[in-house]
């Protein structure tokens, strides 16, 4: 069986315990390699080649580690095929989402960093005529980058493509739930030559080698994405170490829908935001506000719109839904629309595990799931469920609607239907998200600032807020 190695100095290493774990492919429910199950003495092994590697990588100029960071990413464009594929097994996506938004974003997260390094700025300021000053921002050193399961490699690379483009050393960890492409991903560093120790990857469990990362006093910043509970434990170790940190966690991503939409249209962009990916994204719309005059109208809409979401294999091109990544988090899932029939919610489609057979017949399905008739302070429209699960809420009022967006602990994404241009913009303003959609759904561009507020998170990435964070400014004031 295929053992997941450390990647550490440049060349693959065992755990120092000689453990490992089950990794488990969500579609069949078996065990198909076995990770690293690394803890602090793989960790301080992995600051050490990273301390070591320090000097001469922050010491090349910017061009030197865009050239090496770009063939990194011409190598991710060569082996589109496989990691695709991997990431499918390892996740549940489906194959065709892992080919057409994984993988691709994951090689242009590396070249935007490795790009956008040779067009930063040097600020300066003139106090009068006889003082100037200038800030210079310098790579951190040793950093650690851990992040979630549900975008795997693609949000693996947005953290580490901005570390190292700013000249840190990285050690990084994936979630041990879907280790297998960053585990491919550092072959491809070997063979693109990126140097020993630059980027150490260490396997493991969150609360072993995870938290191992956090801990480690050499390690300057943590850059992670993940669960607000996480999150709160991570900031609780770190502070007092005086660590800087960029949190991006949970949501719980309202969809607002006024009355003036295309209903038809609306209904299949809604959809998408709901159930993409399994519903497993931390930016899927999970509540729908509906104006209640097109309510009954939408409702139709979404149910026609939610049954196209065909679960199946996700090796297969009609799929349009795959596997949830785990048993834990299939059994989560299902006890939540458990909880929305107990706390009065009507099922309108979904509801239930989905048996889709032949291979697959063990593997962790869910059917898209669409619920209303629940109060919007109920613990299914509170909590964070973080798979096919979407409730619809009708509104009366423009300001109903904005206090239902944003009455839960969480505000990192929120999307906007209307045709109403000033609405647009006193909602959008209104809303306590870090970021608002306006008539569409994850549309990216990597330049903008990414990240959410209240229990959603700290700080923010994309474009220079991910170089700012990797470097530290120091001001040089001169009279003369
Ligand atoms: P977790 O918080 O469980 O884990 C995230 C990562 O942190 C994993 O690598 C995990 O390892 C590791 N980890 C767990 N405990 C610790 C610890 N004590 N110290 C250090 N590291 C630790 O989240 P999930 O993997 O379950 O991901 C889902 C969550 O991520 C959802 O809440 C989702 O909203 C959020 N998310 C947020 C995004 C954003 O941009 N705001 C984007 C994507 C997801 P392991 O898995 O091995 O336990």
């Amino acid at each position: 069986m295929l053992h997941i190695r450390n990647y550490i100095n440049g060349g693959f290493h065992d755990p120092r315990s000689g453990t490992w774990l089950e990794n488990v492919e969500p579609a069949t429910g078996e065990v198909y390699s076995l990770v690293a199950r690394s803890d602090a003495n793989d960790v301080a092994d992995a600051v050490a080649a990273a301390r070591a590697a320090f000097p001469h990588w922050s010491g090349l100029k910017a061009k030197e580690r865009s050239d090496i960071l770009l063939a990194v990413s011409r190598k991710v464009h060569e082996h589109l095929e496989d990691l695709a594929l991997a990431e499918s097994q390892d996740n549940g996506k489906p194959l065709w989402l892992a080919r057409t938004v994984d993988i691709p974003r994951a090689e242009a997260n590396m070249a935007f960093f490795a790009t956008e390094i040779l067009h930063t700025e040097t600020a300066a300021h003139q106090t009068d005529a006889h003082t100037l000053n200038y800030t210079v921002r310098s790579p951190l050193g040793v950093v650690g980058c851990i992040s979630p399961w549900n975008l795997p490699l693609y949000l693996f690379t947005w953290k580490i493509a901005p570390a190292l483009a700013a000249g840190n050393c990285v050690v990084a960890k994936p979630s041990e739930l879907t280790p297998m492409t960053a585990f491919l991903f550092s072959k491809l560093c070997i063979d693109a030559g990126l140097p020993p120790g630059v980027l150490n990857i260490v396997h493991g469990l969150g609360g072993e080698c995870g938290a191992a990362i956090v801990e480690h006093p050499e390690i300057k910043a943590i850059s992670f994405t993940g669960g607000t509970q996480t999150g709160e434990t991570i900031a609780r170790t770190a502070a007092p170490m005086f660590k800087k940190l960029s949190l991006e966690l949970g949501g719980k991503n309202p969809t607002i829908v006024f009355g003036d939409v295309d209903i038809e249209h609306t209904a299949r962009h809604v959809a998408r935001a709901s159930f993409t990916n399994q519903g497993e994204i931390c930016l899927c719309g999970s509540r729908i506000y509906v104006e209640r005059s097109i309510y009954d109208r939408f409702k139709q809409a979404m149910i026609a719109e939610t049954e196209k979401f065909v679960v199946g294999d996700p090796l297969q091109e009609s799929s349009r839904m795959g596997a949830l990544v785990s048993q834990g988090h299939m059994e989560k899932v299902l006890g939540y629309i458990q909880l929305a029939r107990e706390e009065g919610g009507t099922i309108l489609t979904g509801g239930d595990r989905v048996s889709v057979g032949g291979r697959c017949a063990n593997g962790f399905f869910v059917a898209p799931t669409l619920i209303e008739g629940l109060d919007a302070h109920c613990r299914v429209n509170q909590e964070e469920i973080f798979g096919p699960v979407a409730t619809l809420i009708p509104f009366d009022t423009e300001q109903e609607a904005i206090a239902g967006a944003n009455s839960t602990k969480y505000g990192l994404a929120a999307s906007l239907w209307t045709n109403d241009n000033a609405r647009v913009h006193r909602v959008a303003h209104r809303l306590e998200s870090g970021i608002v959609w306006v008539n569409c759904w994850l549309v990216r561009d990597l330049r903008t600032p990414f990240g959410g507020v209240k229990a959603s998170g700290v700080g923010r990435e994309g474009g220079v807020e991910a170089l700012r964070f990797f470097t530290e400014p120091k001001n040089v004031c001169i009279q003369y």
